[in-house]
């Protein structure tokens, strides 16, 4: 190992910050290799594959943040899916949880279509980023703290980088309310005190000290296969935060579906 190479523990804290685009930071994190657990568990699941999947050349790499790079609207969720962005090298692509996620999205008319399948086909996303605190798929889809922390520094930089238009962010899941909690209040966002409990529909507004800007932190279910099939989560469910998230995202022509 390289101490100064993309397989070391520094090497996002090293990287992200000095990224001046959305690009940069997606050319760089495509390299990361900083947590050794997660990188042989995302290329060993290339190499075995699953089935229905076998003529696949799986992504294998950190999947990246997806939308516009001046989306007032971003969306966290957990992780790459072994068999989903991690095949694909698109988040939320491929996987059961993308498959909800996307067709929600293209409903309120944040998308240009219902499906999301592979990069290039033809998916637009319209005023929202989708993207994630851990960048490599996680064995059980459970990262640890540690590598949730060694990756921060990549969704730090991409928030900063999409800041001067941010106006909503959307934890879906409490493990990204937890992972964006230190993100936002490093980032000089006023964080009440106590800290805000996650929960779906959750709403806090935050306060830039400095600009006096305001930027809204809502709550929502993770649309995983088991809150779904739980019903923990129902599509209703997710079209109300989402249409309520564009809304005061300020996302104009969120109305007829995919005509964004
Ligand atoms: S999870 Fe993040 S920090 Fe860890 S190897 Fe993947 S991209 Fe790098």
């Amino acid at each position: 190992m390289r101490r100064d190479g993309p397989d070391d523990a520094g090497y996002p804290a090293r990287s992200a910050p000095g990224c001046g685009a959305l690009g940069e930071l997606e050319t760089k994190l495509v390299d990361c290799r900083a947590c050794p657990r997660l990188v042989a568990w995302r290329e060993q699941v290339a190499v075995v594959k699953r089935s229905s999947f076998r003529d696949w050349e799986y992504w294998a790499r950190p999947v990246p943040g997806f939308g516009p790079a001046d989306a007032p609207l971003a969306l966290i969720g957990l992780a790459p899916a072994a068999h989903g962005g991690n095949r694909t090298g698109r988040i939320f692509t491929g996987d059961p949880s993308g498959e909800v996620l996307y067709a929600a999205l293209y409903e309120v008319g944040l998308a240009s279509q219902p499906t999301a399948t592979h990069r290039g086909d033809g998916l637009a996303l319209h005023g929202v980023r989708i993207t994630v605190p851990v960048h490599c798929a996680p064995p059980d889809n459970r990262p640890s703290v540690g590598e949730r922390d060694t990756c921060r520094p990549w969704l730090a930089r991409e928030l900063e980088l999409l800041r001067p238009g941010l106006r909503v962010v959307v934890a879906l899941g409490g493990f990204a309310w937890q992972a964006l909690l230190p993100v936002l209040a490093d980032a000089g966002w006023s964080l009440p005190r106590p800290r805000p409990k996650f929960g779906h529909g959750a709403q806090v507004l935050l306060t830039d000290a400095r600009s006096g800007r305001d930027l809204y932190l809502l709550g929502c279910y993770h649309p995983s296969q088991r809150n779904v099939s739980t019903h923990t989560l129902t599509v209703p469910m997710l079209h109300t935060v989402l249409r309520h998230a564009a809304q005061l995202a300020g996302v104009t022509g969120p109305g007829p579906r995919g005509t964004p």
